[in-house]
């Protein structure tokens, strides 16, 4: 039985009245697609996931993942899925149909991400990491790599994975001792020994892509001298065809707290027998090139928690309604009452709605920008959105996984008790979101990304723009008859924003330290204005349809309850109203705590 409640009607509503499609179908490289093809592929990809990759997320999650001999089998049922996945086209949507893939925008097929993940976090993991590397020789590897492997692994024959982390070195990646050395015949010996890699291997792959970084050796120290290979887990020869068992070999597998049907993997390079790989791309540019494509995979971590989040929400939702437990507030003593009427519960479940659509509309903001800076026929869009999507990324990473787990931990309180056992999937979707706070650069690094580089970017003018935004909205709407107190109220925090923005600029390089405490919650602070900001332009936009609708913009309880769209839109107000107040308005205490000069976790003698 399916577990996910999807949203669909949030996602039509970013998708068809927020943006306009027909923006992105503008583009040169979208020109073949039509809105109803977009459409129809997003519905079969949500459908997809409710029906093949939803019913094997709790059973994959109890059975786990098993290794034998260095190869891995997944829970029973992923085979099948990962076939029907890669028949159906979803390793490769929005991937070049050079190598097999179907070329949609990111920002289209977006719906179909948070529903493969809310569906199985674990499973869709196989699909990112596999794409994701596939990706990466796509854009930096040679003529050959790329006929050799991409449209193997676009199509889901093959697996691929990111192997990054090393015993000693996983934050620093630069520390990375694995080395290569150059053959006689082109290619590289590659040894060490990589921890944590997910999908290392699994009993459905054909064969696995590595894409190792190691230093090739003499060359530099540090993450300056690291260079990407790829490295097969059985060779492949020039014609396509697949030899020898490469050594890539897995050693063990973790026993871990979640994403218990993905295989994370201590792989050995060489340990047994040369393994061989292909550099991609220039020497000493490894970096360079997951930079690159670092904004998408952090925007797919994103995805991966809000689609966590809004599947704990849904949940929620449902079970408050069903669930009876003690008398209404009015009736103390009278019948037992659905729980969704007890006002604690009703007010967990609006935060729950806060965090879950503020992320999931903060994130579309991220891909409308990505697949701008990335296919506009404008060199100069192309610049802007660029800009925009540097300064979002780290936000759009950490606040929203941050969040989800947060989210995802109210989802199991609303439930109680029964949100702790395994009867529901809520301590599931618990366990399983925390990686993303942890993988694809921990949340603390991703903080001090935001103050230490992005905010620095072009001398401060990525942040002064979206403050000018910013600014330009709160003066359009603090007129609004119902939301104008929120508007004024998101204006004050923006203030506050920039002025402990301006504060920390301002801090001299002798006290980074001191300025460093205060990354995280200069990125949480940000995080509450931004989504604060993207909730008010939804809620916004709403107004002016129950205007259209109603002919004012509110709508009485038996309106809401007479028609869906009119409560759907009256919801829309409801959350941006309520995550302002409850939310966005400590920004302002918030800011004056950070620049208090309280700085004791430095001088804590631990
Ligand atoms: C389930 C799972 C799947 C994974 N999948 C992959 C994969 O497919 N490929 C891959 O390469 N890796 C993978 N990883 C590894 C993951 O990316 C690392 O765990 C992560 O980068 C953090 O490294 P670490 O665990 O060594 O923690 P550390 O780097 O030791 O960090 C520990 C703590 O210290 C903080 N910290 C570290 N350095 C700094 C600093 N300079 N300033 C401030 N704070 C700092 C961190 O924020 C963190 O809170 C996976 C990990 C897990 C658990």
């Amino acid at each position: 039985m399916s577990h996910l409640k999807f949203d669909t009607r949030d996602w039509k509503f970013i998708l068809h009245e927020q943006y306009d499609l027909k923006q992105l179908l503008g583009l040169k490289k979208y020109a073949d697609f039509d809105i109803e093809t977009l459409d129809t592929v997003a519905d079969e990809g949500i459908k997809f996931a409710i029906d093949v990759v939803a019913p094997i997320n709790g059973p994959g999650d109890a059975e786990g993942c098993k290794v034998a001999d260095g190869r891995v089998t997944a829970p029973q049922g992923y085979a099948e899925a990962w076939k029907k996945l890669g028949a159906n086209g979803w390793n490769s949507a929005i991937h070049s149909p050079e190598f097999g893939g179907q070329g949609l925008p990111l920002f289209a097929m977006m719906p179909v991400f948070e529903a493969m993940n809310g569906a199985g976090q674990a499973f869709f993991m196989y699909s990112q990491l596999t794409s994701g590397a596939a990706h990466l020789v796509e854009n930096f590897g040679s003529e050959k790599l790329k006929k050799l492997y991409c449209e193997k692994m676009y199509t889901g024959a093959w697996g691929g994975t990111m192997c990054l982390t090393e015993p000693g070195a996983g934050s620093s990646v630069g520390d990375l001792v694995s080395t290569a050395e150059l053959q006689p015949d082109g290619r590289y010996s590659i040894e060490g020994t990589k921890i944590y890699i997910s999908g290392g291997d699994a009993d459905f792959y054909g064969n696995v892509v590595h894409l190792v970084l190691a230093r090739v050796k003499g060359d530099p120290a540090g993450i300056k001298g690291v260079s990407l290979f790829a490295v097969p887990r059985d060779w492949v020869n020039d014609d396509g065809s697949t030899g020898d068992f490469n050594h890539a070999y897995v050693e063990s597998i973790e026993h871990k707290m979640g994403i218990n049907g993905s295989a994370t993997c201590q792989l050995s390079f060489g340990s047994r027998a040369p393994t061989y790989g292909y550099m991609v791309g220039e020497p000493c540019s490894g970096i360079v090139y997951m930079f690159q494509l670092m904004n998408e995979a952090r925007i797919m971590c994103a995805v991966q928690g809000s689609a966590i989040a809004n599947a704990s929400f849904q949940q929620a939702v449902a079970y408050s309604k069903d669930r009876k437990q003690g008398g209404d507030v009015t009736d103390l003593g009278g019948a037992s009452v659905e729980i969704i009427r007890h006002p604690d519960v009703r007010r967990n479940l609006m935060l729950m709605k806060g965090y879950a659509e503020g992320t999931r509309a903060l994130i579309a903001r991220a891909a409308w920008a990505a697949d701008f800076s990335m296919s506009s026929d404008s060199e100069s869009e192309k610049e802007n959105y660029h800009n925009m999507l540097d300064l979002m990324i780290p936000i759009v990473k950490a606040y929203t996984t941050d969040k989800a787990f947060r989210t995802t931990e109210l989802g199991i309180q609303v439930f109680g008790g029964y949100g702790y056992c395994r009867d529901y999937p809520m301590e599931q979707y618990l366990r399983d979101v925390k990686i993303t706070s942890i993988y694809e650069g921990t949340n603390g690094i991703q903080a001090l990304d935001l103050l230490g580089r992005k905010m620095r970017l072009k001398g401060g003018s990525l942040f002064m723009q979206y403050v000018m935004e910013l600014s330009q909205f709160v003066e359009q709407h603090k007129a609004h008859s119902v939301l104008g107190v929120a508007s004024e109220t998101l204006g004050e925090a923006q203030g506050a924003l920039g002025e402990v923005a301006f504060w920390l600029s301002s801090q001299p390089r002798a006290a980074v330290a001191n300025t460093l405490l205060q990354a995280t919650p200069f990125l949480e602070l940000f995080g509450d204005v931004m989504v604060g900001h993207m909730l008010m332009q939804q809620a916004v936009l709403a107004s002016s349809k129950l205007e259209a609708k109603l002919g004012r913009p509110s709508a009485t309880r038996e309106e809401r309850e007479a028609d869906a769209d009119v409560a759907y839109y009256a919801g829309k107000m409801d959350v941006a109203r309520f995550f302002v107040n409850e939310v966005v308005s400590f920004a302002k205490n918030r800011a004056r705590a950070m620049t208090t000069g309280v700085n004791v976790a430095n001088e804590m003698v631990w």
